[in-house]
């Protein structure tokens, strides 16, 4: 692997582990010893069948599921999930419960909306432009599911823990926690996640469905957008996003082989955030955007004195190969993504920087 690699903080796509990325590029010319690359195999073919059961078979064991749950890998990225959950889940009067944390919470709102899908936002955060997760939230009943945004990717918040819904399913977008931490499964009828943040490259959505949920569907879906057409045929109706499942394959087995697991995984997480937030608690320069007790173990998003001071920050930075650190364009100021590969030791040249550099501006 050449050593001119930055220490790479995007928001997603984002970094990946660099076994991974090694494995993968031997793959491209000859996939496993089949003299053909991975991206010219038949997704019908047995290697290919071997890659997407192993993947399963991984997200199982990391998430300690069984039979009950299906996982899919879908295309139209998380986006597409705002649409389907509403489209498959609430027909016949049903309704769901909405936590509003922000810009993707919004936009999984709207999409019920557009298709006029009975739905109550119960809490949201706005007031505060989305700088803390909601606490006692009173869910309704007879919802049929509870959707919330596991982590809040621009905002840098995160579900520190899940609500009590006083059993009704939650359905989660983890789009940017996704495989960060355990799970108590329990609570969930469905997690989404686009893979570009924490598990792979862009072009494959993951999706963890429990069965019951998909007694809930109504006949008469687009065959594509119906959950049960994916869960039947192994994610293999059509052509799937073959390389992005491969990839995806890759960083589980990572996660699981050489981390060690969800609580190994999460215990490293922990780790890096503590560094990066208790050193800016140590600091007036650096300013946290998001409540204490909401604060992001994936996105770090923080402000400076001012805004001529971030732009000089993120060009700094980037001259001293410390790149991605530019806040979302929506609300500017400055993001630091320290997703499950981005490494401690590039956290601590992180934080390394962000001292000199206070010493010499401040
Ligand atoms: C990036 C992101 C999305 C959008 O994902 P796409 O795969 O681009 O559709 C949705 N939700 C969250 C939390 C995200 O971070």
């Amino acid at each position: 692997m050449p050593t001119n690699r930055i220490c790479n903080f995007n928001a997603g796509p984002a970094t990946l582990p660099e076994p991974v990325l090694k494995e993968a590029q031997a793959s491209l010319l000859d996939f496993q010893g089949c003299c053909m690359s991975i991206v010219e195999i038949s997704h019908r073919s047995e290697p290919f069948d071997n890659v997407i059961n192993d993947a399963i078979a991984r997200t199982k064991r990391l998430l300690q599921i069984g039979d009950d749950f299906h996982v899919l890998f879908l295309q139209g990225g998380a986006s597409l999930q705002f649409a389907m959950a509403p489209m498959n889940f609430l027909t016949d009067g049903r309704s769901a419960d909405y936590v509003n944390t922000g810009t993707w919470s919004t936009k999984a709102i709207k999409e019920a909306q557009i298709q006029n899908k009975a739905h109550t936002v119960v809490a949201s955060s706005e007031d505060r432009n989305f700088a803390y997760i909601p606490k006692d939230i009173r869910f309704n009943k007879d919802a049929t599911y509870a959707h919330i945004t596991s982590n809040n990717t621009i905002k840098g918040t995160q579900w520190a823990q899940f609500p009590d819904t006083g059993g009704v399913p939650l359905v989660a977008d983890m789009s940017s926690d996704f495989m960060s931490r355990p799970l108590d499964m329990s609570k969930f009828g469905m997690i989404y996640a686009g893979a570009q943040k924490n598990i792979g490259p862009a072009g494959v959505c993951m999706v963890i469905i429990r069965d019951d949920m998909l007694k809930l569907i109504p006949d008469g879906l687009p065959t594509m957008l119906d959950y049960r057409t994916h869960a039947s045929k192994n994610s293999m109706f059509n052509t799937p996003p073959c390389f992005a499942i491969y990839m995806v394959q890759l960083v589980l087995k990572w996660l699981e082989e050489t981390v060690g697991g969800l609580a190994e995984m999460e215990k490293i997480n922990r780790k890096k955030g503590d560094l990066l937030y208790g050193f800016m608690d140590e600091t007036t320069f650096y300013q946290p955007t998001a409540d204490k007790d909401s604060r992001s173990l994936m996105n770090v998003t923080f402000r400076l004195p001012s805004e001529d001071m971030e732009k000089k920050f993120i060009a700094e930075a980037t001259q001293n190969g410390l790149g991605g650190l530019k806040g979302h364009r929506s609300v500017g100021g400055c993001r630091a993504s320290i997703y499950n590969a981005a490494t401690y030791e590039n956290v601590e040249k992180l934080v390394d920087f962000m001292r000199t550099f206070e010493k010499n501006n401040a």
